[in-house]
């Protein structure tokens, strides 16, 4: 066990998608949790960032389209491409599509984990680091949710 195992635990369940690495250009800023954000940092040694050139985050390889940290990629990369409103531009069908709703729940998961085990940011870096996913999306679900209700 390890500070990361719950969220990997989290990671394991969420269906898997045959990727053409074909879509960096949506590899920009992104939302993610701290200790997600903490994980990634220690990983490699520096705090990520968004090439202030082309607007792309720093751990997508350009020349092959590759995430560089892809098996600790942030929850938001690996629902890209699964949920009804992040299809994959690219015709990469998923195991599994997931509605908004579960899309939600998955992110919020990762989120609750992160509060529990990562440790709040000193600083503010990048606003792809964020100490709550819910606040920025929070708006969004409600909308998913009062949809279903109507
Ligand atoms: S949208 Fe996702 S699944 Fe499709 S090419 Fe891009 S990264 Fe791969
Ligand atoms: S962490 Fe990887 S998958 Fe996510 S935006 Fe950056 S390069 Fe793309």
């Amino acid at each position: 066990m390890n500070i990361y195992s719950e969220l990997d635990e989290l990671y394991k369940t969420v269906p898997s998608i045959q990727c053409q690495k074909k879509c960096q250009e949506s590899c920009g800023p992104i939302n993610m949790t701290e200790l997600e954000w903490q994980r990634i940092s220690k990983r490699i040694g520096f705090d990520p960032y968004v090439d202030k050139k082309d607007g792309t985050c720093c751990l997508l390889n350009k020349e092959n389209g590759e995430c560089k940290v892809y098996n600790i990629r942030p929850m938001i990369c690996r629902l890209w491409g699964l949920v009804e409103m992040m299809k994959c531009p690219h015709g990469c069908v998923p195991d599994k599509v997931l509605n908004n709703l579960l899309g939600f729940e998955f992110l919020f998961k990762a989120d609750e984990i992160s509060k529990e085990r990562g440790m709040p940011l000193k600083k503010t870096t990048y606003p792809i680091v964020i100490s709550s996913i819910k606040e920025p999306l929070g708006f969004l679900y409600k909308s998913e949710i009062d949809g279903k209700d109507n």
